[in-house]
């Protein structure tokens, strides 16, 4: 069953980010897509790239950091750090689909998560920092261009409590937290690492449930060394957040080694074919 109208969207708006959207966008393929895949990029990524996630994705849509529209403007040149944030806020303007999900390109999808369509805008899971806030990697929402305006227009008065999209989402759907638990994902959903001591038990008893890993934090996936001879990444490499997600460290490279790089070679091929 495909369901034309609804859409699993991501974005990268660089070259290095598109390695994550391509490995997110073959893990969902690798779990009986029955959605529309689409990726928002922006001008800075190269054509090569683009050819290679239009092979992985139905839609590639080009959008701008800096929207025409005046009020985009004022919000970009008062915060020039919420340009990535601003872009994430283009989804929104996804008319042509009745409900998405959204996932950022350091997420990597391990079964089927279509039921995350029967809920509602908007839906996400607790951030691990601050569990009162949702952590807006993966989240339920609802295409709207007037909620779209909404958001710009809160930027612009409000700006971002963290300097980012997480922020400014959360003053936005601030009721999050205690309207409706039905719009609260389990952890499951969003699954990142963290040193809290009541982590590592929590992994041991519930880590094999995870649906979505969030390779939140400044190393992704990429920054780390991977032996194509063993399936594993470099120890040396692990940092102590990390040690209790090498084995989807290890799945991300597999994916990327199994499903991205023969993708690269196909281009390769037909380029020393003209
Ligand atoms: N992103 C991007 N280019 C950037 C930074 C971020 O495309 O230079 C997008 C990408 O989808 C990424 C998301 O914004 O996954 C959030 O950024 P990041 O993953 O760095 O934040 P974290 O998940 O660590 O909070």
């Amino acid at each position: 069953m495909s369901v034309v109208d609804q859409a699993f969207v991501t974005l990268a708006t660089n070259d290095i980010y598109c390695q994550g959207a391509l490995v997110l966008g073959q893990s969902l393929r690798n779990h009986r897509l029955t959605r529309r895949l689409v990726v928002l990029i922006t001008p800075q990524v190269s054509g090569p790239l683009r050819v290679i996630l239009s092979k992985v994705f139905h839609e590639v849509i080009e959008v701008n950091l800096i929207d025409s529209e005046d009020y985009v403007h004022l919000a970009f040149l008062k915060r020039p750090e919420l340009g990535v944030t601003l872009t994430k806020l283009h989804c929104w303007r996804l008319t042509h689909y009745s409900k998405c999900v959204f996932l950022e390109a350091d997420t990597l999808v391990l079964s089927n998560i279509d039921e995350l369509f029967d809920r509602g805008e908007f839906s996400a899971a607790s951030d691990p920092g601050w569990p009162d806030c949702f952590n807006s990697g993966v989240f339920v929402f609802q295409p709207s261009l007037e909620t779209h305006q909404r958001l710009l227009q809160h930027a612009t008065k409000h700006g971002s409590f963290d300097g980012a999209d997480q922020g400014l989402l959360n003053s936005f759907f601030s009721n999050w937290s205690t309207a409706d638990i039905g719009k609260h994902l389990p952890f499951i959903y969003n699954l990142t690492s963290n040193t809290a001591y009541t982590y590592s038990p929590a992994f041991k008893q519930f880590g094999s449930s995870a649906k979505i890993v969030h390779f939140l934090g400044s190393t992704k996936p990429w920054n780390y060394k991977y032996n194509p001879q063993t399936g594993s990444v470099s120890e040396q490499s692990l940092g102590l957040g990390s040690q209790h997600q090498v084995s989807f460290l290890n799945l991300w490279w597999g994916t990327y080694q199994s499903s991205v790089l023969p993708l690269y070679k196909s281009i390769r091929t037909v380029e020393t074919h003209v």
